[in-house]
């Protein structure tokens, strides 16, 4: 293997031929395809005992390497400190942390058998960028281990103000971690000031210029970074997705009624219930509506080991099925709700044939699904993006449809406007989010990190 690699950390690894349905492995798969390098992370596989040894994997120019982790370490790293802690204080819902003690310690040792196995096989001029929420001390750790490589960090996630974060127990000795990163990336400015303001009031740290900040002997530089797509590869698919049988067979069942569409991981940060009541009030206020509209909602089950998660499963099929009960005609069903994850080649075929993209978390890091059904318009007839505030494409998807997905009116009447909204001023708005998309696709933004954490 030759120096100066690149090593992507991430705690799920998407190997080849496997879908990717989340927007970190599909980011992720389209940055190493590109630029090779080696992927270090959790296979996805349970075995008597973490980490026995190191998967290898070889394709084209990734080369995977992956540890499995016993049931034991899976459930407190995983289940419980990262997915029932932080992912919930990460995405403003103090109210459902659930901390213990043993999830943090179970997240602090598979950290630190990550950092035991990939400070093996580093190299001295390798790049190390650690993704997500899940491996925030694995800098630290190397660290202790002897590694001076360049290290980067990307959260993935919204980063909530300081008055939230030290709601979690410990939290300094979590997060002072960070500054064991040279760099540490995120989406937005809002999430950046929150980082700052993070270690100005909690750790002492010295804010300099350029963000650049400085922790006891520790220097380390934060910056945004907006995580694009593969946008000319979506574009492509969808403008290609049109023969495909599910396409045609979806285009078939819609008989000339205008589709609103929704993809999401079922996860409550999503917005879901809240977005059914939306579309419910619509058809309410809106009864010429009727036999017009069909609403698809594709919502892949996750995380269906934490209660939340199967609170919010049922909360939606009583939704769909009131709905549905409520407005439904013999030969028209209001709500499609399908709990079934697709590829993306279909997924975009889908969004190609939407009219709207209802796209409406209550917090997102970025959300790759609007951007992913703004990419697979047709140019000459593109459809209209309703996006969340709060989702972190928001920055930069000003010409969506802007709302707060809390407020049910202002939800139902962007869909009204974006069901009505004129040729003209949907390609006007589309090509101007297109051009951004353009801009700042995948590649840009693992070149922009890369370089800073290099420089
Ligand atoms: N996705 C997919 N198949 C599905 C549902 C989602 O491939 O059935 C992909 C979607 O195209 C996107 C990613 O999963 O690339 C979701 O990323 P996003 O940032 O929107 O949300 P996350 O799941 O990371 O919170």
């Amino acid at each position: 293997l030759r120096t100066g690699r690149l090593i992507v950390v991430s705690n799920r690894v998407a190997l080849p031929r496997q879908t990717a349905t989340g927007g970190l492995a599909s980011a992720m798969r389209a940055a190493l395809q590109e630029a090779g390098g080696v992927w270090f992370g959790w296979s996805g596989k349970i075995a008597a005992e973490t980490a026995a040894t190191v998967h290898h994997l070889y394709d084209g120019p990734v080369h995977y390497a992956t540890i499995d982790l016993s049931r034991g370490d899976h459930d407190h790293f995983y289940d419980g400190f990262a997915n029932r802690t932080l992912w919930p204080l990460l995405h403003y819902r103090p109210d459902l942390v659930d901390y213990n003690r043993g999830h943090l310690d179970g997240y602090l040792r598979v950290n630190g058998i990550f950092a035991d196995r990939l400070a093996a096989v580093v190299e001295p001029d390798d790049v190390i960028w650690v993704n997500d929420y899940h491996l925030i001390p694995l800098a630290s750790m190397l660290r202790e281990r002897g590694v001076r490589n360049r290290i980067g960090f990307f959260l993935h996630t919204p980063l909530p103000a300081a008055g939230l974060l030290i709601a979690l127990p410990r939290h300094r000795e979590l997060l002072e971690t960070l500054a064991s990163y040279d760099l540490v990336g995120l989406h937005t400015a809002r999430d950046l000031r929150a980082l700052e303001e993070y270690f100005v009031h909690e750790t002492g740290a010295r804010l300099r210029g350029g963000h650049r900040l400085r922790l006891g002997h520790r220097r380390f530089r934060a910056g945004v970074f907006p995580i694009g797509i593969d946008t000319q590869h979506v574009a492509d698919a969808a403008a290609q997705a049109g023969t495909l049988d599910p396409i045609e067979d979806l285009r078939s069942s819609l008989e000339g009624r205008a589709l609103i569409i929704g993809v999401d991981r079922l996860d409550y940060s999503k917005g879901l219930p809240q977005r059914f009541d939306a579309y419910a009030r619509l058809l309410e206020r809106a009864p010429r509506l009727h036999r017009r509209v069909s609403f698809l909602q594709i919502a892949p089950p996750s995380r269906s080991t934490v209660p939340e998660y199967r609170q919010i499963r049922r909360d939606l099929e009583r939704k769909a099925g009131h709905i549905n009960g409520m407005y439904a005609a013999p030969d028209w069903v209001p709500i499609r709700y399908v709990n079934k994850s697709f590829p993306h080649s279909v997924l975009s075929g889908y969004y190609r044939n939407a009219k709207v993209g209802l796209v409406t978390p209550m917090r997102d890091g970025m959300n790759l699904v609007a951007k992913e059904y703004v990419a697979s318009q047709n140019p000459d007839d593109p459809g209209v993006l309703v996006l969340s505030r709060f989702a972190g494409a928001a920055q930069e998807l000003g010409e969506a449809l802007l709302v707060n997905p809390a407020d049910t009116e202002e939800v139902a009447d962007a869909l009204e406007l974006a069901l009505a909204m004129p040729l003209e001023e949907r390609r006007q708005r589309w090509r101007a989010m297109m051009d951004v998309l353009e801009q700042q696709d995948i590649t840009a933004w693992r070149r922009s990190f890369v370089a800073a954490l290099r420089e």
